[in-house]
């Protein structure tokens, strides 16, 4: 066995009512004026938050959209100028966390995230910026939170369908750690332990979405499927994801729940322990049938074709998934690719 990890300097907070430890966390980070980052509808919990930051509290940007338009990153920069910002605070999902980044990218400005979903991206030190149809990503340690606070309370009221496709987006994160080029034994323990707390919370919260047990077990799953996502490199699921979303706009979670299942029967082919691991979080000896079954009865998405796309779109799909390269455990042919992608545009896996 050979391997080599290296553990981000990241500190993170868990706990049920941990939003509170928020004026510890920008004292630890000597923070003076902090803009508060959020989505439209999540005005009432960032006014929540800048009532816990006191007299840090320097302005508040409820702007945030998925995929963080390039113009839209420019726009929330000017307005940590014009606050004199010295740090944000991201709360709310992946597109809030993700625009905090891009501030950070070029202002190099501290980030403290709150994540509400279990999209994961406050776990990396990944931005995406979106312009002219195209999503660009990059790895920067400046854009890393310096700080992340997860709170279950604040995830009682995320939607249920939210939680179903957003769950599957961490899952994938998992999946594809358990395969990654630069894997190892410790984000493998945090893939299968994650995708284990994760897989069995979400029915339960789809049940009773203001269960706070299952609500504490998803997002502890999602910390780790987080984890993994910011310790290795994601291979063909992540690239087919950030082409349906940054190139036809599907919605972010929705796609990666449907495509899931289609890449993991396609690469779990070729990557026995990674399979092993998920038999055993999911047990099931039928990891790609389970997946696929399992967001169908949560009510998410089943097929590439629900969300909108259509087989016309298939060329520029396999045109951008094969101009650059990117690890996978299985070589991906254009055949290979077009296959996948009918039988997700189908979705033959849950009928
Ligand atoms: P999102 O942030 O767009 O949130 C989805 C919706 O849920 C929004 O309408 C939001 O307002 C709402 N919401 C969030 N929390 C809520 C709560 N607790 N209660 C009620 N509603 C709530 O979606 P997302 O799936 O979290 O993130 C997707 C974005 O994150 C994409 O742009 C994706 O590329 C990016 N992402 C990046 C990384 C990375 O490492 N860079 C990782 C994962 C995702």
């Amino acid at each position: 066995m050979t391997f080599t990890y290296e553990s981000l300097p990241m500190r993170v907070v868990f706990g049920i009512g941990s939003l509170r430890q928020l004026p510890e966390e920008t004292e630890r980070l000597g923070l003076r004026r902090v803009l508060v980052l959020a989505a439209p509808g999540r005005r009432a919990l960032a006014e929540q938050a800048a009532t816990l930051l006191g007299e840090v509290y320097a302005g508040l940007f409820t702007e945030a959209r998925t995929h963080v338009p390039a113009d839209l990153a420019e726009v929330a920069r000017a307005a940590a100028r014009e606050v004199g910002a010295d740090g944000c605070l991201a709360l709310g999902g992946g597109s809030t966390i993700g625009l905090g980044k891009a501030i950070a990218l070029t202002t190099g400005l501290p980030v403290i995230s709150v994540p509400t979903t279990y999209a994961g991206s406050e776990m990396t030190p990944v931005w995406g910026l979106t312009d002219n149809g195209r999503k660009r990503t990059g790895r920067d340690r400046a854009v890393l939170p310096r700080s992340v606070i997860y709170d279950p309370e604040l995830t009682l009221r995320l939607p249920v369908d939210t939680s179903v496709t957003s769950g599957f987006n961490a899952l994938a994160h998992a999946v594809e750690a358990l395969y990654a080029p630069d894997a190892s034994p410790i984000v493998s323990l945090m893939a299968e332990e994650g995708v284990r707390s994760l897989a069995a919370a979400l029915p339960v919260v789809a049940a009773d979405p203001s269960g706070m047990k299952a609500r504490t077990d998803a997002l502890r799953g999602a910390w780790l499927c987080g984890a993994c996502l910011g310790a290795t490199t994601m291979s063909l699921h992540h690239k087919l994801c950030h082409i349906l979303g940054g190139t036809f706009d599907l919605p972010h979670a929705a796609v990666h729940t449907v495509m899931l299942p289609y890449v993991a029967a396609f690469n779990l082919l070729a990557a026995p322990p990674a399979e092993q691991a998920l038999r055993r979080a999911l047990a099931t000896d039928d990891v790609p049938g389970h997946l696929a079954r399992a967001s169908a009865a949560l009510g998410a998405p089943r097929s590439l074709a629900e969300l909108g796309l259509t087989e016309r779109d298939f060329d520029e799909i396999v045109a951008q998934a094969q101009n650059r390269p990117y690890a996978n455990p299985r070589p991906v042919t254009e055949q290979a690719l077009r296959s996948l992608l009918t039988e997700a545009l189908k979705g033959t896996l849950s009928p």
